[in-house]
């Protein structure tokens, strides 16, 4: 192997099982048995998200410790306890109730990263109503292809926001009674066919009892990314929580006097489990930034907020791995303890460059939208070895394998590539796509979800990611997975970013293509393509791209994902496919 293991994180705890204690957690771990880490409503009402993220601490020790710090674009700052945001979330659910929103019925919210979100959020589901958040970027008929497949009763939105996006799609939105508008003050209560949000609160009750709720009753609705088609619905129950809270102990290593800083967007399925409920079960502080990324700012609220467990994704890192490690030298990163990523395979070269830069691995973990939570991870303790994800949750049954013809299903041997697959009944588990249910049967055979991601899984159960089934490549008889060909190509210090297709070749059924971004201040020419090419060609033989083409970025969803579908399409001049989650190119 190429890359040098690394250790366990300096600093890591012993909470987050060693190999030996892995195996031994693993063979005696039972779901129902993890159960009891969790609080439950009071009386034996059920299991309810919103009682374990909030609830539970305000009625006890935490009631005044830190559970949300916002940093405003403005440089505004707002602090919110464990007591105040169960307070507001109680509020925020009894406007529901007054509004007579009921059970398992669609409130949306189409914000930016303010605070109100999260309460929505925290409120919708103690209100035992299905929560789904939009992506604040999206334009108007993403906004109304999600409420229509989601049914959407209620949306909590901007004035902004409302007016650009959704007021043109009213009249298309007949099942979306209520709009809740979030800081116009006195401007929201102008808009018509709106509410403002602000003063429902402010005459609000403060106190609110959660139903009971039972652990199967539908509490998200998460779009997938969309990185290969059409963005589909994932429902999530409530009994979701305890993979969310074990996740976030034993894969992001958090403990109670952490401030943490997920900067996922909160559109996407990150935001809410890793965003949200992970960090709130755990009792931490978690800081919310409502800006976008950019590099001084990102390393300053590291510094500032002396943030110890950072959860981010590849393409942040590779952005900035592009400004180089001397602009981390200028900020005081002493505070950070634990570095994880997700979301795209996360290149060796990414994971030992965060060694270097911050002292501690970035810790790659696997999961999907579907999934709910982490599946698949580099555990706290345990020793990563860069360009893998790690190893599966205890209580996570994964497998390579391969479909046969007559439908059923082959494990594979360590080693192998096939499918990467995992056994059903994880509480975090989808409970289907809405509307969808032939899409969602077509996820499972041989008694196993199906995941359309290739991997395979070496002699000591770590599981290495190939490529998503659909972009495969095959060449000359051989199967190329594209994240080994871009980790190769992100291995030379002029390339920023690196996304790999395979292009029809008459002889070779298809050779390999390589789009590459350069890192600033260099210039793409003749010379440096062929550099790149036979720089690829030296580490890979066979399976090196022949074709290469520079751009200044490549095309990605707004959760950070190449897309290499959309770069197949545009080089072979076919349709792009749904769009609705392309991240606007620079
Ligand atoms: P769609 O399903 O609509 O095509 P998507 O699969 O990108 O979109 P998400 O659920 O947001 O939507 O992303 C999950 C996928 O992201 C995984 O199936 C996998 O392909 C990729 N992914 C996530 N984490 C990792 C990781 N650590 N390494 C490699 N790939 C990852
Ligand atoms: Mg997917």
């Amino acid at each position: 192997m190429r890359w040098q293991t690394i250790e366990k994180s300096p600093g890591a705890d012993a909470l987050a099982p060693n190999l030996a204690d892995y195996e031994r957690t693993r063979a005696g771990f039972s779901w129902a048995e993890a159960r009891g880490e969790l609080d439950g409503l009071p009386g034996g009402r059920g299991l309810n998200i919103a009682h374990e993220a909030v609830d539970h601490h305000a009625a006890g020790t935490r009631r005044d410790h830190l559970a949300l710090r916002w940093l405003g674009a403005n440089g505004e700052v707002r602090d919110f306890s464990y007591g105040r945001l169960a307070e507001l979330s109680n509020r925020f659910a009894n406007v529901l109730q007054a509004l007579k929103v009921g059970k398992g019925e669609g409130v949306f919210a189409l914000t930016g990263r303010i605070p109100e979100l999260y309460v929505a959020a925290l409120g919708t589901l103690k209100n035992g109503s299905l929560f789904c958040p939009l992506f604040s970027a999206f334009g108007p008929e993403p906004v109304h292809a999600r409420m229509s497949i989601g049914e959407a009763r209620v949306l909590v939105t901007t004035p902004a926001l409302y007016r650009s996006r959704v007021a043109g799609l009213r009249e298309r939105l007949p099942r979306l009674e209520h709009v809740l508008l979030v800081g116009g003050g006195a401007a929201a209560q102008d808009v018509p066919g709106t509410r403002d949000l602000d003063s429902l609160m402010a005459g609000a009750s403060a106190e609110f009892v959660i139903p009971p709720t039972d652990p199967e009753d539908w509490a998200l609705l998460h779009f997938t990314s969309g990185t290969t088609g059409r963005p589909k619905g994932a429902i999530h129950v409530h009994a979701a929580v305890l993979v969310h809270h074990l996740t976030g102990r034993y894969a992001l290593d958090l403990h109670p006097e952490d401030v943490f800083w997920c900067t996922a967007d909160p559109g996407w399925v990150t935001g809410t489990s890793y965003g949200i409920i992970a960090p709130l079960t755990n009792g931490v502080t978690s800081i919310v930034d409502e800006e976008e990324f950019e590099p001084e700012r990102w390393y300053g609220i590291l510094q500032d907020q002396k943030v110890t467990v950072w959860y981010t994704a590849p393409t942040a890192i590779r952005m900035l791995m592009k400004y180089g490690d001397e602009l981390a030298r200028h900020y005081d990163l002493s505070r950070l303890r634990f570095l994880a990523s997700v979301g795209e395979p996360l290149n060796p070269e990414a994971v030992v460059w965060g060694a270097e830069a911050f002292g501690h691995p970035f810790h790659d973990n696997w999961w999907q939208t579907e999934t709910g939570g982490i599946m698949i991870s580099n555990y706290a303790a345990m020793a990563v070895k860069p360009g893998s994800m790690g190893k599966p949750l205890p209580g996570v049954e994964a497998a390579v394998v391969r479909r046969r013809e007559d439908g059923g299903i082959d494990t594979l041997a360590p080693g192998e590539q096939g499918e990467l697959a995992l056994r059903p009944g994880w509480p975090s588990m989808f409970r289907g796509y809405l509307h969808e249910e032939a899409r969602y049967e077509k996820c499972f055979a041989g008694g196993w979800y199906l995941t359309g991601d290739l991997a395979r899984c070496d002699e000591d159960g770590y599981f290495w990611f190939v490529g998503r089934a659909d972009d495969l490549i095959k060449s000359s008889g051989h199967l190329i997975g594209p994240f080994e060909v871009e980790s190769v190509l992100m291995e030379h210090p002029a390339v920023a970013e690196a996304g790999v297709i395979g292009k029809p070749d008459p002889m070779a059924g298809e050779v390999v293509k390589a789009f590459v971004a350069l890192k600033p201040g260099i210039d793409p020419d003749e010379a440096l393509r062929r550099e790149l090419l036979g720089f690829a060609r030296k580490r890979l033989g066979a399976v090196a791209p022949r074709e290469l083409d520079f751009q200044p970025s490549l095309p990605k969803t707004r959760s950070g994902k190449i897309m290499r579908r959309l770069l197949k399409a545009r080089e072979l001049g076919l349709p792009e496919g749904d769009l609705s989650t392309l991240e606007a190119e620079k």
